[in-house]
Protein backbone atom coordinates (compact mmCIF):
# COMPACT_ATOMS: atom_id res chain seq x y z
CA UNK A 1 0.00 0.00 0.00
CA UNK A 2 2.27 2.00 0.58
CA UNK A 3 4.38 1.09 -2.17
CA UNK A 4 1.58 2.14 -4.29
CA UNK A 5 1.34 5.27 -3.06
CA UNK A 6 4.88 6.13 -3.33
CA UNK A 7 4.34 4.61 -6.95
CA UNK A 8 1.32 7.40 -7.73
CA UNK A 9 3.04 10.19 -6.26
CA UNK A 10 6.66 9.59 -7.76
CA UNK A 11 4.08 9.29 -11.26
CA UNK A 12 2.72 12.66 -10.82
CA UNK A 13 5.64 14.53 -9.13
CA UNK A 14 7.60 13.68 -11.97
CA UNK A 15 4.97 14.51 -14.84
CA UNK A 16 4.43 17.84 -13.37
CA UNK A 17 7.17 19.11 -11.50
CA UNK A 18 9.64 19.29 -14.48
CA UNK A 19 6.98 20.69 -16.81
CA UNK A 20 6.45 23.52 -14.07
CA UNK A 21 9.97 24.19 -13.53
CA UNK A 22 10.28 24.08 -17.44
CA UNK A 23 7.97 26.89 -17.79
CA UNK A 24 10.08 29.03 -15.16
CA UNK A 25 12.81 28.59 -17.16
CA UNK A 26 11.28 30.29 -20.28
CA UNK A 27 9.53 32.52 -18.21
CA UNK A 28 12.83 33.87 -16.89
CA UNK A 29 14.37 33.28 -20.50
CA UNK A 30 12.78 36.09 -21.85
CA UNK A 31 14.60 38.80 -19.47
CA UNK A 32 18.32 36.47 -18.79
CA UNK A 33 18.11 35.47 -22.58
CA UNK A 34 19.26 31.32 -23.17
CA UNK A 35 22.99 31.40 -23.93
CA UNK A 36 26.18 28.84 -23.68
CA UNK A 37 25.29 28.34 -19.86
CA UNK A 38 22.10 26.85 -20.38
CA UNK A 39 22.67 25.06 -22.69
CA UNK A 40 25.96 23.56 -21.84
CA UNK A 41 24.49 22.09 -18.61
CA UNK A 42 21.25 21.06 -20.39
CA UNK A 43 23.12 18.94 -23.13
CA UNK A 44 25.55 18.23 -20.40
CA UNK A 45 22.86 16.53 -18.23
CA UNK A 46 20.81 15.60 -20.99
CA UNK A 47 23.74 13.56 -22.08
CA UNK A 48 24.78 11.72 -18.85
CA UNK A 49 21.36 10.96 -18.13
CA UNK A 50 20.04 9.32 -21.56
CA UNK A 51 23.31 7.80 -20.91
CA UNK A 52 22.94 6.15 -17.87
CA UNK A 53 19.07 5.00 -19.25
CA UNK A 54 20.14 3.32 -22.47
CA UNK A 55 23.35 2.17 -21.71
CA UNK A 56 23.20 1.68 -18.06
CA UNK A 57 19.25 0.75 -17.40
CA UNK A 58 18.25 -0.72 -20.25
CA UNK A 59 21.56 -2.90 -22.31
CA UNK A 60 23.81 -2.83 -18.90
CA UNK A 61 20.66 -3.98 -16.51
CA UNK A 62 17.77 -5.15 -18.02
CA UNK A 63 19.68 -7.26 -20.84
CA UNK A 64 23.17 -7.87 -19.57
CA UNK A 65 24.30 -7.12 -23.30
CA UNK A 66 27.78 -6.60 -22.15
CA UNK A 67 30.12 -6.72 -19.17
CA UNK A 68 31.83 -4.02 -17.79
CA UNK A 69 34.17 -2.48 -14.43
CA UNK A 70 32.24 -2.58 -10.92
CA UNK A 71 32.20 1.52 -11.11
CA UNK A 72 31.31 1.80 -14.60
CA UNK A 73 28.07 -0.40 -13.90
CA UNK A 74 27.86 2.09 -10.59
CA UNK A 75 28.33 5.45 -12.83
CA UNK A 76 26.08 3.96 -15.35
CA UNK A 77 23.39 3.05 -12.70
CA UNK A 78 23.90 6.68 -10.77
CA UNK A 79 23.31 8.79 -14.61
CA UNK A 80 20.04 6.66 -15.09
CA UNK A 81 18.66 7.22 -11.66
CA UNK A 82 19.43 11.16 -12.30
CA UNK A 83 16.57 10.47 -15.03
CA UNK A 84 13.73 10.22 -12.57
CA UNK A 85 12.39 7.29 -14.23
CA UNK A 86 12.74 5.31 -11.25
CA UNK A 87 14.46 2.97 -9.03
CA UNK A 88 17.21 0.33 -10.79
CA UNK A 89 15.73 -2.28 -10.18
CA UNK A 90 12.09 -1.63 -10.55
CA UNK A 91 12.91 -0.21 -13.55
CA UNK A 92 14.87 -3.52 -14.89
CA UNK A 93 11.82 -5.29 -13.27
CA UNK A 94 8.95 -3.16 -15.21
CA UNK A 95 10.90 -3.74 -18.24
CA UNK A 96 11.19 -7.19 -18.35
CA UNK A 97 7.54 -7.84 -18.02
CA UNK A 98 7.33 -5.24 -21.26
CA UNK A 99 9.16 -7.64 -22.77
CA UNK A 100 7.79 -11.00 -21.31
CA UNK A 101 4.35 -9.27 -22.41
CA UNK A 102 4.72 -6.73 -25.24
CA UNK A 103 1.62 -6.09 -26.80
CA UNK A 104 -0.71 -8.48 -24.76
CA UNK A 105 -2.03 -8.79 -21.49
CA UNK A 106 0.25 -7.98 -18.96
CA UNK A 107 2.39 -5.52 -20.82
CA UNK A 108 2.47 -2.20 -17.75
CA UNK A 109 2.36 0.15 -21.36
CA UNK A 110 1.10 -1.14 -24.76
CA UNK A 111 -0.74 1.21 -26.73
CA UNK A 112 -3.02 -1.17 -27.34
CA UNK A 113 -6.35 -2.54 -25.83
CA UNK A 114 -8.18 0.37 -25.43
CA UNK A 115 -10.66 0.03 -28.37
CA UNK A 116 -9.97 0.77 -32.43
CA UNK A 117 -12.13 3.91 -32.25
CA UNK A 118 -10.17 7.20 -33.00
CA UNK A 119 -10.48 8.38 -29.10
CA UNK A 120 -9.81 4.51 -28.41
CA UNK A 121 -6.42 5.02 -29.97
CA UNK A 122 -5.90 8.12 -28.51
CA UNK A 123 -6.41 7.04 -24.70
CA UNK A 124 -3.88 3.69 -25.94
CA UNK A 125 -1.34 6.53 -26.35
CA UNK A 126 -2.33 8.57 -23.61
CA UNK A 127 -2.27 4.65 -21.12
CA UNK A 128 1.22 3.95 -23.23
CA UNK A 129 2.85 7.13 -22.68
CA UNK A 130 2.43 9.08 -19.21
CA UNK A 131 -0.90 6.93 -18.28
CA UNK A 132 0.62 4.01 -17.12
CA UNK A 133 3.40 5.67 -15.14
CA UNK A 134 0.40 6.11 -12.63
CA UNK A 135 -1.52 3.29 -12.96
CA UNK A 136 0.82 0.09 -13.59
CA UNK A 137 1.29 -2.60 -11.43
CA UNK A 138 4.16 -2.97 -8.71
CA UNK A 139 6.44 -5.17 -10.56
CA UNK A 140 7.58 -8.52 -8.58
CA UNK A 141 11.10 -7.63 -8.43
CA UNK A 142 11.67 -11.30 -7.17
CA UNK A 143 10.96 -12.81 -9.97
CA UNK A 144 11.52 -10.00 -12.72
CA UNK A 145 14.90 -8.88 -11.39
CA UNK A 146 16.61 -11.81 -9.21
CA UNK A 147 19.65 -11.52 -10.88
CA UNK A 148 20.19 -7.96 -9.52
CA UNK A 149 18.94 -8.60 -6.21
CA UNK A 150 21.93 -10.76 -5.59
CA UNK A 151 24.73 -8.23 -5.78
CA UNK A 152 24.62 -6.27 -2.70
CA UNK A 153 26.16 -3.22 -4.45
CA UNK A 154 23.26 -3.16 -6.92
CA UNK A 155 20.82 -3.68 -4.30
CA UNK A 156 22.27 -0.16 -2.89
CA UNK A 157 22.78 1.89 -5.78
CA UNK A 158 18.98 0.76 -6.51
CA UNK A 159 17.93 1.92 -2.67
CA UNK A 160 20.00 5.07 -3.13
CA UNK A 161 17.67 6.38 -5.95
CA UNK A 162 16.60 9.83 -4.48
CA UNK A 163 20.31 10.82 -3.29
CA UNK A 164 21.12 10.24 -7.20
CA UNK A 165 18.16 12.18 -8.64
CA UNK A 166 18.58 15.23 -6.01
CA UNK A 167 22.27 14.81 -7.32
CA UNK A 168 21.14 15.35 -10.61
CA UNK A 169 19.53 18.80 -9.69
CA UNK A 170 22.39 20.00 -7.19
CA UNK A 171 25.37 18.98 -9.84
CA UNK A 172 24.08 21.77 -12.86
CA UNK A 173 23.49 24.16 -9.84
CA UNK A 174 26.75 23.88 -8.58
CA UNK A 175 28.35 23.80 -11.85
CA UNK A 176 26.24 27.20 -12.98
CA UNK A 177 27.09 28.92 -9.73
CA UNK A 178 30.69 28.12 -10.05
CA UNK A 179 30.81 29.39 -13.54
CA UNK A 180 29.22 32.49 -13.00
CA UNK A 181 30.54 32.90 -9.44
CA UNK A 182 26.34 33.92 -8.73
CA UNK A 183 23.02 32.98 -7.05
CA UNK A 184 21.52 33.71 -10.16
CA UNK A 185 23.98 31.30 -12.16
CA UNK A 186 23.28 28.29 -9.79
CA UNK A 187 19.50 29.10 -10.76
CA UNK A 188 19.78 29.14 -13.98
CA UNK A 189 21.62 25.71 -13.69
CA UNK A 190 19.11 24.19 -11.86
CA UNK A 191 16.53 25.01 -13.95
CA UNK A 192 18.19 24.19 -17.14
CA UNK A 193 20.33 21.03 -16.23
CA UNK A 194 18.01 19.91 -13.96
CA UNK A 195 14.53 20.41 -14.13
CA UNK A 196 14.34 21.35 -18.40
CA UNK A 197 16.75 18.42 -18.70
CA UNK A 198 14.51 16.12 -17.27
CA UNK A 199 11.66 17.31 -18.86
CA UNK A 200 12.69 16.30 -22.00
CA UNK A 201 14.65 13.36 -21.19
CA UNK A 202 11.58 11.94 -19.77
CA UNK A 203 9.30 12.89 -22.65
CA UNK A 204 11.09 11.50 -25.20
CA UNK A 205 12.26 8.30 -23.33
CA UNK A 206 8.03 7.81 -22.74
CA UNK A 207 8.07 8.00 -26.36
CA UNK A 208 9.50 4.74 -26.99
CA UNK A 209 6.53 3.11 -25.42
CA UNK A 210 4.23 5.16 -27.03
CA UNK A 211 5.25 6.30 -30.47
CA UNK A 212 7.93 3.39 -31.17
CA UNK A 213 5.17 1.15 -30.28
CA UNK A 214 2.47 2.50 -32.96
CA UNK A 215 4.21 4.46 -35.79
CA UNK A 216 7.63 3.45 -37.70
CA UNK A 217 8.69 1.17 -39.54
CA UNK A 218 9.18 -2.90 -38.96
CA UNK A 219 11.68 -4.40 -40.49
CA UNK A 220 11.61 -7.73 -38.60
CA UNK A 221 8.91 -10.80 -38.37
CA UNK A 222 8.57 -10.56 -34.63
CA UNK A 223 5.40 -10.74 -32.04
CA UNK A 224 4.17 -7.44 -30.90
CA UNK A 225 3.91 -3.85 -32.36
CA UNK A 226 7.18 -2.10 -31.38
CA UNK A 227 8.72 -0.09 -34.64
CA UNK A 228 11.81 0.98 -35.46
CA UNK A 229 11.53 5.55 -35.33
CA UNK A 230 14.30 7.25 -37.04
CA UNK A 231 12.64 10.66 -35.54
CA UNK A 232 13.44 9.44 -32.14
CA UNK A 233 17.01 7.42 -32.41
CA UNK A 234 19.27 10.52 -31.86
CA UNK A 235 17.44 12.15 -28.84
CA UNK A 236 17.10 8.82 -27.24
CA UNK A 237 20.70 7.73 -27.69
CA UNK A 238 19.62 4.97 -29.91
CA UNK A 239 15.95 3.44 -28.41
CA UNK A 240 14.66 4.82 -31.36
CA UNK A 241 15.48 1.18 -33.02
CA UNK A 242 13.08 0.02 -30.93
CA UNK A 243 11.94 -3.30 -32.69
CA UNK A 244 16.09 -3.96 -34.07
CA UNK A 245 15.85 -4.36 -30.34
CA UNK A 246 12.54 -5.92 -29.80
CA UNK A 247 14.25 -8.40 -32.11
CA UNK A 248 17.92 -9.20 -30.37
CA UNK A 249 17.02 -7.59 -26.77
CA UNK A 250 20.29 -9.34 -26.10
CA UNK A 251 22.35 -7.07 -28.73
CA UNK A 252 24.20 -3.96 -27.00
CA UNK A 253 24.05 -1.99 -30.49
CA UNK A 254 20.06 -0.89 -31.22
CA UNK A 255 21.10 0.56 -34.89
CA UNK A 256 22.03 -3.01 -36.74
CA UNK A 257 22.48 -1.00 -40.07
CA UNK A 258 25.03 1.07 -40.89
CA UNK A 259 22.89 4.45 -41.26
CA UNK A 260 21.31 3.81 -37.99
CA UNK A 261 22.69 6.08 -36.06
CA UNK A 262 23.10 4.85 -32.49
CA UNK A 263 24.94 7.25 -29.96
CA UNK A 264 24.40 4.87 -27.16
CA UNK A 265 26.44 2.25 -29.26
CA UNK A 266 29.14 4.69 -29.79
CA UNK A 267 29.37 5.50 -26.25
CA UNK A 268 29.71 1.49 -25.24
CA UNK A 269 32.30 1.33 -28.21
CA UNK A 270 34.19 4.18 -26.90
CA UNK A 271 34.06 2.79 -23.25
CA UNK A 272 35.35 -0.95 -24.78
CA UNK A 273 38.16 1.19 -26.23
CA UNK A 274 39.09 2.24 -23.21
CA UNK A 275 38.83 -1.17 -21.86
CA UNK A 276 36.06 -0.06 -19.56
CA UNK A 277 33.30 -2.61 -21.33
CA UNK A 278 33.97 -5.87 -23.29
CA UNK A 279 32.08 -8.69 -24.40
CA UNK A 280 29.38 -6.30 -26.35
CA UNK A 281 26.53 -8.55 -27.94
CA UNK A 282 25.66 -8.38 -31.43
CA UNK A 283 23.51 -10.16 -33.57
CA UNK A 284 25.35 -11.89 -36.43
CA UNK A 285 24.45 -10.78 -39.62
CA UNK A 286 22.81 -14.05 -40.39
CA UNK A 287 20.37 -14.10 -37.76
CA UNK A 288 19.30 -10.34 -39.13
CA UNK A 289 18.64 -11.72 -42.51
CA UNK A 290 16.65 -14.79 -41.11
CA UNK A 291 14.50 -12.26 -39.11
CA UNK A 292 13.38 -9.74 -41.75
CA UNK A 293 10.75 -9.31 -43.70
CA UNK A 294 9.45 -7.09 -45.95
CA UNK A 295 9.84 -3.27 -45.02
CA UNK A 296 6.54 -1.87 -44.00
CA UNK A 297 4.84 1.05 -42.55
CA UNK A 298 2.42 0.27 -39.89
CA UNK A 299 0.51 2.96 -38.47
CA UNK A 300 -1.29 1.98 -35.26
CA UNK A 301 -2.34 -1.65 -36.22
CA UNK A 302 -3.87 -3.86 -33.41
CA UNK A 303 -2.37 -7.26 -32.84
CA UNK A 304 -4.66 -10.51 -33.45
CA UNK A 305 -5.97 -12.16 -30.83
CA UNK A 306 -3.68 -15.11 -31.42
CA UNK A 307 -0.37 -12.88 -32.24
CA UNK A 308 -1.40 -11.63 -28.14
CA UNK A 309 -1.93 -15.27 -26.78
CA UNK A 310 1.50 -16.33 -28.29
CA UNK A 311 3.08 -13.54 -26.88
CA UNK A 312 1.77 -14.03 -23.47
CA UNK A 313 2.55 -17.29 -23.42
CA UNK A 314 6.49 -16.61 -24.56
CA UNK A 315 9.39 -16.08 -23.09
CA UNK A 316 10.56 -16.88 -19.27
CA UNK A 317 10.14 -14.34 -16.94
CA UNK A 318 13.81 -14.94 -15.28
CA UNK A 319 15.44 -14.67 -18.69
CA UNK A 320 17.42 -10.88 -18.46
CA UNK A 321 15.90 -10.29 -21.54
ZN1 LIG B 1 9.02 -2.01 -26.43
ZN1 LIG C 1 14.64 -3.85 -23.58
Amino acid sequence: MRLEHSKKAHAVAVAVLPLAGTGVALLLARGWGVGPLELGLFCLMYSLSMVGITVGFHRCFAHGSFEAHPWVRAALAICGSMACQGPLIYWVANHRIHHRFTDAPGDPHSPYFHGTTPLGKLRGLWHAHLGWTYSHEIPDTVTYARDLLRSASTRELSRLYFVWLVLGLALPALLGGLFTLSLQGALRGLLWGGFVRIFVAYQVSLAIGSIAHSHGNRPFRIRGQSANSALLALPTFGEGWHQNHHAFPYSGVFGLQWWQVDPGAIVLRGLAALGWVWNIKVPPASAIAARSAAPEESWGSEPSPAERAARAAASHPQSPQ
